[in-house]
C-alpha cells in the first residue's frame, strides 16, 4: 500500500507552547505507519475568532501515512487528549489543537471531517506554514486566484 500525503496545521495557545508544539511533533512521528517529512517553522498569531484570547504558535507538517483519513484523525485526537486539551475548547484556548488541511488531493465532507479543511483559506496561520514547506495544493489555489486576476486585469 502507497503512502498518502497530508498536511496538518497544528496550534497552540496555553501552557508552554514551545514544549507543547514538540511533544504534538513526536506523538506525531510516533503513530503507525506515519512519518514527518518536513516541518515548518513556529509562526505567531493572533487569536482567530469571536473570543478573545491568547496569541497562537502555529505550525505546518508535511506528513506520509498509510493510514486512512479517519483513522489518522481518531490517532491525532487522541495526541490531542494526551497533552490535555479539554474537550469543548472549540474556538477557546487550548494546549493543542491539529488539523487536517490536506490528504492527498482527496475530498471528504463527512460530519466528523472535512477534507480539505474547510476555512484554511481564510487562515493565514495555515496559509503561511503550508507555504514554507511548499504544499503543493496551496501553490496551486494562488497561481489560480493570480491566472485569474490578470486575466480580470487584461480584460479592463
Ligand atoms: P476544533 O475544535 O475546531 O479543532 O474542531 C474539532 C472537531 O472538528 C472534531 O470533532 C473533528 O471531528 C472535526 N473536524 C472536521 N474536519 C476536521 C479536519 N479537517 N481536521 C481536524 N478536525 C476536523
Amino acid at each position: 500500500m502507497s503512502s498518502h500525503i497530508v498536511y496538518l496545521v497544528l496550534g497552540t495557545n496555553l501552557g508552554n507552547r514551545y514544549k507543547n508544539l514538540s511533544k504534538a511533533r513526536s506523538e506525531i512521528d510516533e503513530l503507525p505507519q506515519t512519518r514527518i517529512s518536513k516541518k515548518s517553522k513556529i509562526f505567531k498569531s493572533s487569536a482567530y475568532g469571536p473570543i478573545e484570547q491568547p496569541f497562537f504558535f502555529n505550525l505546518a507538517l508535511e506528513v506520509e501515512t498509510k493510514l486512512s483519513p479517519l483513522l489518522l484523525l481518531d490517532y491525532l485526537q487522541k495526541v490531542e487528549k494526551k497533552l490535555k486539551r479539554e474537550k469543548n475548547s472549540h474556538m477557546k484556548p487550548r494546549t493543542i489543537d491539529i488539523d487536517i488541511v490536506f490528504f492527498d488531493d482527496l475530498k471528504i465532507d463527512k460530519p466528523k471531517l472535512t477534507i480539505p479543511h474547510y476555512d484554511w483559506q481564510n487562515r493565514d496561520f495555515f496559509i503561511k506554514p503550508l507555504l514554507e514547506i511548499n504544499c503543493d495544493q496551496v501553490k496551486k489555489a494562488f497561481s489560480e486566484i493570480n491566472t485569474e486576476i490578470s486575466q480580470n486585469l487584461k480584460s479592463l
